[in-house]
């Protein structure tokens, strides 16, 4: 399937959600089938010995790719089911390249390794995902790496300020950012992000951004227009939208993505054919899983919002105009998500009794699939962040993370009642 189409003179652009039935993919290639078949083989066969040296060269980035892409060589470095996906993953972000890992994980770390050099500094906005957490506070350190942290209340003054404290002008790498920011929405304003980007990069050296965009993207954000360099995805989360799959994604440039898969020829830290296929099912639906879940979550941010027990709704939809985060959401968010936290009136152990209580919501880690999830930030995704951090970013013991599903939104309100009504 192409992305334009022309009748008589006139061209058709094809919106996204058209382009996920079939972009990339030709029936022709094989057999006539309508849907990309799984290409679950290690690896291909070659036409002959030059055409094997030809593909190592492109794949090493020496000889430019032929009219057909790359050469097929071996499933740690490409696959048709990979490539295809990647192809069809870049029409939501309008990026020119994507790379596809086993996980969310995979590609953040994948990435970040390759931007980073012994005695530089990675600029972080938090609260970020606990796995995110962990790399930048405690892994890349072993490596001499050190983490700047900053808020959503910092203004790029004081940010600067942070960094001149750590004696680290001259030697950032990287600036990594989170918004909405798991779990507590918090929104990190980009343009601010590429203007620091743009104060701290030198002529040797350009700091690259990059925003893990798992809550709010591909559909109802898209960093790359702001002029943000890399997009980070968990896949597993509305990517995959089911819960049955674990991957990632990294999208920008064809330069900058060229640099990921090197890196992640050697990590080895790729998906596989069976994953690709799965997820290239659930791109199909992508859309219409977010905006109903969108839909859903209005409704009950609404209802949690007006209940007697619960103390803070946090919720991109009900940000209030004087709010300066609402401004942000105006420049950079197309929908609020469906994504909410929020503070009962209690404890951790007032916190427990309501997820104890749920009688068809999951209590489970993950988010962004077509079920409702629940969970308690502080005790589970966010364990391993240092309590002191924690406190300061608002991941208090009587937060709960909902991650609102598919189902009838009268479902999810009635099990959030009856669930709230036992504290
Ligand atoms: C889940 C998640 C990750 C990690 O992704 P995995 O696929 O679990 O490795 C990273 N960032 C955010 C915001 C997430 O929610």
């Amino acid at each position: 399937m192409d992305k334009e189409l022309i009748s008589g003179r006139k061209k058709r652009l094809l919106k996204p959600e058209t382009l996920m039935m079939g972009y990339g993919y030709k029936p022709e290639w094989s057999e006539g089938a309508v849907k990309c078949p799984i290409f679950q083989t290690s690896t291909f066969v070659f036409k002959n010995a030059r055409d094997g040296k030809e593909y190592f060269e492109m794949a090493q980035g020496v000889r430019k790719p032929g009219e057909h892409g790359a050469g097929l060589i071996y499933s740690r470095i490409n696959n048709p089911d990979l490539e295809i996906l990647e192809n069809r993953l870049t029409v939501w972000d309008e990026a020119e390249a994507c790379a596809v890992f086993a996980s969310g994980m995979a590609a953040i770390t994948t990435t970040v390794m390759e931007f980073v050099q012994p005695g530089d500094f990675i600029i972080t906005s938090e609260p970020v995902y606990g796995g995110t957490d962990s790399l930048l506070e405690h892994i890349i350190k072993k490596f001499n790496v050190r983490a700047i942290d900053f808020g959503a209340k910092h203004t790029k003054e004081q940010i600067l300020q942070m960094v001149d404290q750590a004696d680290a002008r001259n030697k950032i790498a990287m600036i990594f950012l989170e918004t909405p920011a798991n779990p507590t929405n918090d929104l990190i304003d980009l343009q601010m992000i590429v203007d620091l980007a743009e104060t701290l990069s030198t002529p040797q050296r350009k700091v690259i951004t990059a925003v893990d965009n798992t809550f709010l993207g591909p559909v109802f954000q898209h960093p790359l227009k702001h002029g943000i360099d890399l997009v980070l995805y968990s896949a597993t989360k509305y990517i995959g939208g089911h819960s049955d799959v674990v991957a990632g994604a990294c999208l920008g440039s064809k330069e900058l993505i060229t640099r990921v898969r090197g890196m992640r020829n050697i990590f080895g830290s790729m998906s596989d054919p069976w994953t690709t296929w799965l997820l290239m099912r659930s791109l199909e639906t992508l859309k219409m899983r977010m905006e109903k879940a969108n839909t859903n979550a209005k409704l009950v941010a609404d209802f949690l919002n007006k209940h007697p027990k619960i103390k803070k709704v946090h919720y991109l939809g009900l940000l209030k105009e004087y709010d300066p985060q609402y401004a942000i959401y105006k420049k950079q968010c197309l929908a609020p998500g469906a994504m909410i936290s929020f503070e009962v009136d209690g404890n951790e152990e007032t916190a427990f009794k309501v997820l104890d209580s749920l009688k068809m919501i999951h209590v489970a880690v993950s988010l962004g699939g077509t079920e409702s999830l629940a969970e308690h930030p502080a005790a589970m995704t966010h364990s391993g962040v240092e309590p002191e951090k924690r406190k300061e970013f608002g991941i208090t013991d009587n937060l709960l993370r909902l991650s609102v599903g598919v189902e009838a939104a009268e479902d999810i309100i009635w099990d959030m009642d009856q669930a709230l009504a036992t504290i």
